[in-house]
């Protein structure tokens, strides 16, 4: 059975939460499918302090609980489901819920959001939220004056751990090859900092500690003739080895940059489908603020809204 919507909103992070709070207000009568994970990366944090409007802060899980109700108390429908296949060919524009039912959309927000990539170490489950993370800008705050370890040898991981440094005592920059694939400027920047301690050619083993992150254990030049493994003592570790983003159901329509993040007209969260709006995660690749996913999820509201009425839909 097809089912025909003025206004589909696929994703549930602050992006698409606040989407369905300004699309609803504005009388769009959004449907919003949740997705695989209800409420998005944020439910995976545990305090989130920088989100303005809570001056004790909150948990992720309660933000986006906040959100949700928002949402419900002006009418969005909310349901639980994942896109599997989209056809954007045409407006209105076809999407495919659970392999079964199809949504006719006059308009889309894709607010599917991203990933973050882990190292894929049973420790990273083991002490999730208990000294692992993958938001330095998110989690830094807990650990100042303490000391950290950030994976990675990109621009990220030198952003986060400059960020880092601001806050702790001390910063390991675990990186895998011998040299920082960031930009020269960041590359010079945490060369720089007396703070942060660089170990390259370094690879994580595990994680260590008594319910929380106690340290890490570390191989050095894995595979050659002077392997040698080595133990830092941490109370923090965080992953900055890349995100990606969720949009390969969507690619054979909306352009992506290499990485996958949907390509949007600067400023605006327009695509190149007339009527399809990305938000959020999945087409940042710069904050990936709860605060700037759901500015960008107001954006997008706001731009269908006038979309449908210059179209007279
Ligand atoms: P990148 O893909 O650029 O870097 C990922 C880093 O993680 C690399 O050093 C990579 O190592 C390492 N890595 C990947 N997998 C593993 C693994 N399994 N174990 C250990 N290390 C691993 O991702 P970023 O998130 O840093 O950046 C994404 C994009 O965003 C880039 O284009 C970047 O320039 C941009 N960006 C720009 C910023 C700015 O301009 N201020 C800030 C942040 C990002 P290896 O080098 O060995 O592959």
């Amino acid at each position: 059975m097809i089912e025909k919507v003025r206004c589909l909103i696929i994703g549930s992070g602050p992006a698409g939460y606040t989407a369905a709070i300004y699309a609803s207000r504005a009388n769009l009568s959004p449907l919003m499918y949740e997705g695989m994970q209800p409420g998005g990366q944020l439910t995976t944090t545990t305090e989130v302090e920088n989100f303005p409007g809570y001056p004790e802060g909150t948990t992720g899980t309660a933000l986006m609980e906040d959100l949700r109700k928002q949402a419900e108390r002006f009418g969005a429908d909310i349901r639980f489901g994942t896109v599997t296949a989209t056809d954007l060919s045409s407006a209105p524009y076809k999407v495919t819920i659970d392999g079964e039912k199809i949504i006719e959309a006059d308009t889309i927000i894709i607010s599917t959001g991203a990933t973050a990539k882990y190292l894929g170490l049973p420790d990273e489950q083991k002490y999730a939220g208990s000294g692992v993370s993958a938001c330095a800008t998110c989690d830094g705050f807990f650990y100042r004056k303490m000391t950290v370890a950030v994976v990675g040898g990109g621009d990220t991981a030198c952003e986060e751990a400059i960020y880092l440094a601001g806050l702790a005592s001390k910063v390991f920059l675990i990186v895998r090859k011998n040299i920082l694939r960031a930009s020269k400027i960041m590359q010079d920047r945490v060369l720089e900092n007396p703070k942060i301690e660089v170990l390259f050619e370094c690879e994580t083993l595990g994680l260590t500690g008594d319910k929380v992150v106690q340290g890490a254990n570390l191989v050095k030049r894995r595979g050659e003739s002077d392997e040698s493994q080595l133990h830092i003592d941490i109370d923090g570790f965080f992953l900055a080895i890349g995100h990606k983003p969720n949009s390969d159901i969507f690619k054979p329509w909306i352009e992506t940059d290499e990485v996958g993040y949907i390509q949007t007209v600067p400023g605006t969260p327009r695509t190149n489908v007339a009527g399809v709006f990305a938000s959020g995660d999945v087409a940042d690749p710069h904050y990936r603020q709860a605060i700037t996913a759901a500015g960008s999820g107001c954006q997008a509201a706001i731009e269908a809204e006038r979309y449908l009425s210059e179209k007279g839909l």
